[in-house]
């Protein structure tokens, strides 16, 4: 049979010739699946995420990233999201129901916080706010379905007793979800980071930081090494449809293959940035979790065991700099952009004040603006040098 050039065009064989061997493995995009024969159809287990039979549901693109994501993390099994906050999403909307409390670190991811009073207020979740660092008044409740952690926290840092916060969960009975995006599966093993091998039962982690590298791509993930909980996970994931391009995780994969260099290598500036910070007028306070002052600081040399941390210092400036004279400092900057996120190339500078972020007393932070810097890979002596010029627009007090 002779067909027509646009149809011989759109026919020609696609298959990859088996002898062909790269480096990076073939990339497949796909929303359709083509089965085989009608048997094939027939017999599809939609459930069984390697029975291909839609892209919803993922091709061995995206698998292939999602079981990298889940060995770097200590897990077992791992669902991809198109952002971390997508990630956070199935998590919530696949544990908590009406009636049900989560219990959330007051240092959490912001947006974190912002999507669950969404849920308080138009689904009947009730949302409980805990000081991570007061592991004695920690107490979840019998109403108690999910509780959020992160170490370290965002924007202050603090590092949390990851042991005892999770000692007293497992007492409860209560879901334990970690955002690991800070420490990558990299700083500590999420699922068994103590003596007695104890560990989250979930984590989240934005794929967008460290594993793209780039600042150019979104991506989230969740990793269990529990298989009930992947399976509920699953079907949330497939019902609403939440799925990621072969593309993104084809330029992710790629990527990871430098991730623990990048992540060794941003630390490593971070701590000579961090040490030239503390000996600055201007900054009454600087966060990181290796500063021996930060809060946490013994439970992070606990957990990370080879003492490793993400690129993020924040610094709180004298309360006398009002809010005029810190966007002259930030503004001021060349090296330093401008910008949400973390994780990329190129450093970046953020601002914030604390008194509208925080719903608890935080009696350890001092009151000043604070600054955040995330640590890119430039050489160190150059975002020194640049820091050092800024902080000369600010007024002498
Ligand atoms: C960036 C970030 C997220 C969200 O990731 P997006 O891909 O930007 O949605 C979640 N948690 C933490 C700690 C983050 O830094």
């Amino acid at each position: 049979m002779k067909n027509n050039a646009q149809t011989e065009l759109l026919h020609a064989e696609r298959k990859a010739p088996q002898y062909i061997s790269t480096v990076q493995p073939p990339l497949f995009r796909a929303s359709t699946i083509i089965f085989q024969n009608t048997d094939a159809l027939f017999n599809r287990h939609w459930s069984d995420p390697y029975d291909y039979s839609y892209g919803t549901h993922g091709t061995p693109t995206t698998f292939t990233l999602s079981d990298q994501i889940a060995q770097i993390e200590g897990g077992k099994y791992c669902l991809l999201a198109p952002s971390g906050l997508s990630a956070i999403n199935l998590v919530n909307s696949c544990f908590l129901s009406h009636g049900d409390e989560v219990w959330v670190a007051d240092n959490i991811y912001g947006p974190n916080m912002h999507h669950l009073r969404h849920l308080e207020s138009r689904y009947g979740i009730s949302v409980k706010v805990y000081n991570p660092m007061d592991v004695e008044s920690f107490q979840p409740s019998k109403r108690a379905k999910l509780i959020w952690l992160e170490a370290a926290g965002s924007v202050t840092l603090e590092f949390p007793d990851l042991v005892g916060l999770v000692n007293k969960a497992k007492t409860a009975h209560v879901l334990t979800a970690l955002d690991n995006t800070w420490g990558a599966g990299l700083a500590f093993n999420a699922f068994d980071f103590s003596e007695q091998h104890l560990g989250v039962d979930l984590t989240i982690h934005a794929l967008t930081k460290y594993p793209s590298g780039g600042a150019d791509i979104l991506m989230g993930s969740v990793v269990t090494q529990n298989k009930e909980l992947y399976q509920q996970l699953f079907q949330i994931h497939a019902l609403q449809g939440i799925c990621v391009s072969g593309d993104d995780s084809a330029q992710i994969q790629r990527s990871l293959a430098s991730m623990r260099m990048r992540y060794a290598h941003q630390a490593e500036s971070t701590l000579k940035i961090l040490n030239w910070l503390q000996q600055q007028e201007p900054c009454v306070q600087v966060l990181h979790p290796a500063a021996p002052d930060s809060a946490g600081h013994s439970y992070w040399k606990e957990v990370c065991s080879s003492a490793q941390s993400a690129g993020l210092v924040s610094v709180i400036f004298k309360a006398a700099y009002d809010l005029t004279a810190i966007r002259k400092f930030c503004d001021s900057l060349q090296l330093f952009k401008l910008g949400f996120s973390w994780g990329g190339p190129i450093s970046l500078v953020m601002l914030y004040q604390l008194n509208e972020m925080r719903t608890l007393e935080s009696d350890h932070l001092q009151s000043g603006i604070l600054v955040r810097f995330c640590i890119g890979l430039e050489h160190a002596d150059d975002l020194i040098a640049d820091l050092k010029q800024a902080l000369q627009h600010l007024p002498l007090l």
